[in-house]
């Protein structure tokens, strides 16, 4: 495929391989864009952000419903790109297909709805006679700079709501994944209503391009998701403009005595093992009530156990395979570091290629990395625990805090983990690998800053403007 700069679908002689991480097979290049390209897309973006400003919301509405429309009619497509050049099944990338649609729908939605207030001024003595509001106001041009694992609904988190909020934006997609990311620009572009240089989806290496992104001044806001380490270097590097980012995490979920445990296992299951792990909500640790531990622990591993790894096109897979080799290798450095420490493998522990078996261990030492670092990666860890408050002193042990679970019937306990937990969301008889695109979605500590979900990122890309009459 071609990359859209300044509204022209380009080729380059430099190009980059996509390929299916599975078995390297090779589905397509795209151009390696150079530093030259960055700066014209965003030279291009200026004036976008012009015209992006004055399109009507009618407008922005349009070009997203039709967008989704375009998505819709391509389903299977969309699916088969995620799912070829990315970590999914073909049964989780339709997922995220679906999702995807919601997300520009949302913001379409979301377009309608974006509101000032009127301010009452005379709330200060000295104040009176004075009438005034405040309207949003795009930011102008948005840098975005996205992860492999949602090739195609992580963008859409991006560009639904820049703009629906009337900015331009310069997408740096993942370049492992950057199809879905160019088929999303296609939809958007099918209604004829975009005008140039408002979106651009520039194609390269981060570490080439991606800086020259996050150091213009003339770009106002870098809405980053990836790793921790990436997103610290961005925002070392930003300068004054705003920054958004959704980071990685260590997902904790907390099983009590009086949960319905056979949803606890789906729920964990599922969510261990979505996206062979490679996911921000991956239930890394499962934190289990001493009274049910050994139930809960047979059920769980047998549930592994029985998950089909393989082929992401087959109907029967379960789960994939990591991005790479050396994704997989990592995973399995986590692992034996933790058996070498004395952890106790309960099922997995294998790789071969890109793929690693679904893992669960359990005693794994609080100073593994197992323990404390991100996996990214399809192992989960169990934990005994006796008190709720030495369950919730361990979920909040460690410097992530995206999502957390609780599984339990009775209120008082979910009310208190609900207050007690330092994440940016919840769940409550769920697992963390829980999400829909309308909910404020996003991580204390470590695991970012700001927050996604439309209406969220919308507000984010904008400015209040204050306007006051004297009368
Ligand atoms: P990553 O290595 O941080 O890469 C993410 C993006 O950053 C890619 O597009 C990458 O480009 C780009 N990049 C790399 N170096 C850069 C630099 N120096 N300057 C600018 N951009 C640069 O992350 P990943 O391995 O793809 O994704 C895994 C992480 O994302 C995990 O930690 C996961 O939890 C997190 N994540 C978080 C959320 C959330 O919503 N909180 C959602 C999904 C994933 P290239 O790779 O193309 O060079």
């Amino acid at each position: 495929m071609k990359m859209l700069l300044n509204g022209e679908w380009l080729d380059r002689p430099r190009q980059m391989d996509v390929r299916d991480p599975q078995d390297g097979s090779l589905i397509d290049t795209v151009p390696m864009a150079s530093a030259g390209d960055m700066l014209a897309a965003i030279e291009a973006a200026v004036a976008g952000a012009q015209r992006a400003r004055c399109l009507p919301t009618h407008r922005r509405m349009a070009i997203l419903q039709q967008g989704a429309d375009f998505i819709a009619a391509q389903h299977e497509e969309y699916a088969r790109t995620i799912a070829r050049e990315g970590v999914k099944t073909i049964r989780e990338a339709r997922k995220e297909v679906s999702r995807c649609i919601d997300t520009l729908r949302i913001s379409a939605e979301e377009a309608r709805r974006l509101a000032g207030e009127t301010i009452p001024f005379d709330q200060r003595p000295g104040s009176e006679h004075r009438v005034g509001y405040f309207v949003r106001e795009p930011v102008g041009i948005v840098g975005a700079i996205t992860p492999f694992n949602d090739p195609l609904n992580l963008v859409a988190h991006k560009v639904g709501p820049a703009l629906a909020a009337g900015n331009a934006i310069v997408v740096k997609p993942d370049s492992k994944t950057p199809l879905s990311a160019l088929k999303l620009a296609e939809a958007l572009l099918s209604s004829g209503l975009l005008p140039r240089g408002v979106l651009q989806v520039i194609t390269g290496k981060g570490s080439e391009i991606g800086d020259i992104l996050v150091r213009d001044q003339r770009v106002r806001m870098i809405s980053f998701t990836g790793g921790l380490e990436v997103g610290q270097d961005i925002a070392g590097k930003a300068g004054l403009k705003k920054i958004g980012m959704e980071l990685g995490s260590n997902a904790p979920v907390i099983v009590m005595p009086d949960a319905d445990l056979e949803l606890a296992v789906e729920a964990n299951v599922s969510g261990a093992f979505w996206a062979a792990g490679q996911n921000c909500l991956h239930v890394q640790r499962l934190l289990v009530h001493d009274a049910i531990y050994e139930a809960f622990v047979d059920r769980f591993v047998a549930r592994t156990r029985a998950y089909r790894v393989g082929d992401k096109l087959d109907e029967q897979t379960d789960m994939g395979c990591l991005i790479n080799e050396a994704a997989a290798r990592r995973v399995d450095d986590m692992v034996q570091e933790a058996v070498a420490a004395g952890a106790t493998l309960l099922t997995g522990g294998n790789r071969w290629g890109t793929f690693y078996d679904p893992t669960v261990l359990e005693n794994v030492p609080a100073s593994c990395s197992l323990a404390c670092d991100e996996v990214y990666g399809p192992v989960t860890i169990l934990y005994r625990f006796r008190t709720l408050d030495e369950a919730i002193a361990v979920a909040n042990g460690v410097n992530y805090g995206l999502q957390a679970g609780i599984f339990t019937s009775n209120l008082q306990t979910a009310l208190r983990a609900a207050a007690e937990l330092h994440v940016g969301g919840v769940m409550i008889n769920e697992s963390t690998d829980y999400r829909i695109d309308a909910m404020p979605f996003g991580g204390v500590k470590g695991s970012g800053l700001g927050r996604e979900g439309v209406k969220f990122a919308l507000h984010e890309m904008t400015e209040p403007k204050v306007v006051c009459f004297s009368l």
